[in-house]
């Protein structure tokens, strides 16, 4: 259980790229009158902290000094002023900037989620689910820290800075270069700082990334790890990984410990130049005492911008990486692209037809091998074979899922490559070997295939459905009925339970091609002739194309496919196919004659019994 997947973690990237940045702004566009507001703000934060400042010193050096009381009252008055403006701004701004950020995350989110669903499902075979879904939290929420504190504050800390400098400058440019002395220092200590902390994030970031791979493999599979007694084993792997990232963590901590603390130092250093050339300056009559106190509120307003610059410049930094990442994944190509004119009929007939088609998930190593077939409008028809012959392939390639290297697939004569997609899937049912429920009603998951276009019908037709194929009775006794919500997965109900509503689900829809990968696992036979039952009742009247595992399905078929290692080898009725004595009668008597003797077996107990027999 090596994670392999993490790699692309790992990598921080540039501090700033262009073509990326270019993009992000791209999504602050359509927010164009909120960012130049948040940005008016910020101008104004920065003004008003350039302000107090200088406010003091005129208090002091005008008012206090000479005696002014009524001056120094009204002065008081606008310090107040403007440091409850101050607030209001810097409220109001982080206010609009969140307010912004939020809606680039949710259009960010909406378009991640949209290209998800239209990419084809070959890619989702690459691609680790944890991976996907970083990509539309962890690394969209990275974006928005970038739009709130990130970027736009730098733009306001590189405008107070600039401004306090003015004012300095202005103020008393010798003491002003005196103070400034110590900014050398200050960058060094920025740049080892930031080198450090850059190591110890990414050693952070593949941690948890190792981390998350391990979980979701862990939780997902959390069945095997107990039956196996692997819980020793995989918590000490776990608190490996969890060892790691808490050492990784506190190496980034320890350098932002050194950090701050050398910054105030620094800080305290200006201050103490300040106050010994300064004072020297006052004492020789050069300089308002008003001016070095203004002064040293401008050192203290200085240099914290300067050190949260570098933290600023890590966010920026992992926001290069995270877009980096979603825009790599939204110009990932569909690779099935919709026909420009595409065809698209009322009504289809449900035929059927496989010329010579060959297909490889990986190049190179095609699980299909000239595979031709038809089904005629109303058959039925069976596939079987070995495990790993292909059967699901096929289906999916129907539904085209999968873009097929040669060969055609016809769906009425007409290349499923010129069908409309949403048409196409429209003529089927598909009810596929592991059933897939969401969370959600029964009745819900029933209705699942609905849309705004093709609503779905009333809920009487869809409780019809589930009557029709056996589903009902366990339904009603569920504690909700129809309304009973299904966990996750549907893992709160069995197998044959699942694959009932899968059932009613395809029948509710009403399809004219109904195809169907049946579950390998076994099932009771009580069970077992239910599911017989409705899916006589599910193929009635429609083109079928059903992967049989079991005797049953089998033999009510019109005709039987022998799939073997990708390619056809025979077909033909199942007394055809066992007078042939070929693989399927050896695929009969290894497999078949099994179920076949369970079935007589349970024939004293079940009446019912006989009749599925009797049908055989
Ligand atoms: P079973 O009876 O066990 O369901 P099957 O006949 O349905 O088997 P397929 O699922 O069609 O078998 O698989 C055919 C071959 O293609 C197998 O060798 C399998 O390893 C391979 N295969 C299936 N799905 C993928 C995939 N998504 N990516 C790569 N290879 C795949
Ligand atoms: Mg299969």
């Amino acid at each position: 259980m090596k994670p392999k997947h993490y790699h692309d973690e790992e990598a921080l990237g540039k501090i700033y790229d262009r073509r990326l940045a270019r993009r992000m702004f791209g999504y602050l566009k359509p927010y164009g009158t909120q960012v130049t507001i948040a940005i008016l703000l910020l101008l104004t934060v920065a003004a008003l902290q350039v302000a107090g400042p200088y406010l003091m010193k005129i208090g002091i050096d005008d008012y206090i000094a000479a005696g002014d009381w009524h001056g120094l009252r009204l002065l008081a008055l606008v310090f107040v002023g403007v440091l409850l403006l101050q607030f209001v701004a810097a409220y109001a701004q982080a206010y609009v900037m969140n307010w912004t950020g939020q809606r680039i995350m949710y259009d960010l989110r909406m378009e991640i989620f949209g290209h998800f669903q239209r990419l084809q499902l070959s890619f989702f075979d690459k691609n680790p689910v944890g991976r996907l879904i970083t990509r539309a939290t962890t690394d969209v929420d990275v974006l928005n820290e970038l739009f709130t504190s990130g970027v736009i504050k730098i733009f306001g800390d590189i405008f107070t800075l600039a401004g306090i400098v003015a004012a300095m400058l202005w103020i008393n440019w010798k003491l002003a270069l005196v103070s400034f002395a110590v900014i050398p220092l200050l960058v060094a200590a920025t740049a080892v700082f930031k080198m450090k902390v850059r190591d110890a994030f990414r050693r952070v970031r593949t941690c948890i990334a190792r981390i998350n791979a391990f979980l979701q493999e862990n939780v997902t599979g959390m069945a095997v790890v107990q039956v196996f007694g692997q819980k020793e084993r995989q918590y000490e792997e776990f608190r490996r990984r969890n060892q790691d990232h808490r050492d990784a963590f506190l190496d980034s901590i320890f350098y932002y410990a050194v950090f701050y603390p050398v910054v105030n130092l620094i800080g305290a250093l200006a201050v103490a130049l300040i106050l010994w050339y300064g004072g020297l300056q006052v004492m020789e009559g050069a300089l308002t005492l008003g001016a070095v106190v203004a002064f040293i509120q401008y050192a203290d307003r200085f240099y914290r911008p300067i050190s949260d610059l570098s933290e600023k410049f890590g966010i920026l930094q992992s926001a290069m990486a995270s877009s980096e990442r979603i825009f790599k994944l939204l110009d990932t190509q569909p690779s099935i692209e919709q026909d420009p004119q595409p065809y698209r009929p009322r009504q289809a007939r449900g035929e059927i037809e496989f010329r010579n088609v060959t297909f490889a998930y990986k190049p190179g190593n095609p699980v299909l091998h000239d595979v031709s077939f038809k089904v005629s409008p109303g058959e039925r028809v069976a596939i079987v074979g070995a495990t790993g012959s292909g059967k699901s392939t096929i289906i999916s390639l129907l539904s085209r899922f999968y873009e097929i290297e040669e060969g055609q697939i016809l769906i009425d004569g007409v290349d499923v490559r010129q069908w409309d997609m949403g048409a196409l899937r429209r003529q089927m049912a598909i009810v596929l070997q592991d059933v897939f429920l969401f969370s959600g009603t029964v009745e819900e998951n029933i209705a699942l295939w609905s849309s705004r276009e093709h609503p779905a019908p009333d809920p009487k037709s869809l409780r019809e459905a589930a009557r029709q194929v056996h589903a009902e009775p366990f339904i009603e006794e569920l504690e909700q009925g129809y309304q009973s919500r299904i966990a996750e997965r549907g893992s709160s109900l069995s197998v044959g339970q699942r694959q009932l509503l899968a059932f009613a689900r395809a029948l509710a829809r009403d399809p004219r091609v109904l195809i169907l990968d049946e579950a390998t696992s076994s099932i009771d036979t009580e069970t077992e002739l239910l599911i017989q039952d409705a899916l006589d009742r599910l193929m009635q009247g429609r083109t079928s194309l059903v992967v049989a595992h079991r005797l049953s399905t089998i033999q009510t078929s019109d005709r039987i496919i022998v799939l073997h290692k990708g390619r056809i080898r025979e077909a033909g009725t199942h007394q055809q196919l066992l007078a042939q004595k070929g693989l399927y009668h050896t695929l009969y008597q290894l497999q078949y004659k099994d179920q076949l003797k369970g079935a007589w077996a349970s024939e004293g107990q079940d009446g019912e019994a006989i009749s599925c027999l009797d049908r055989a």
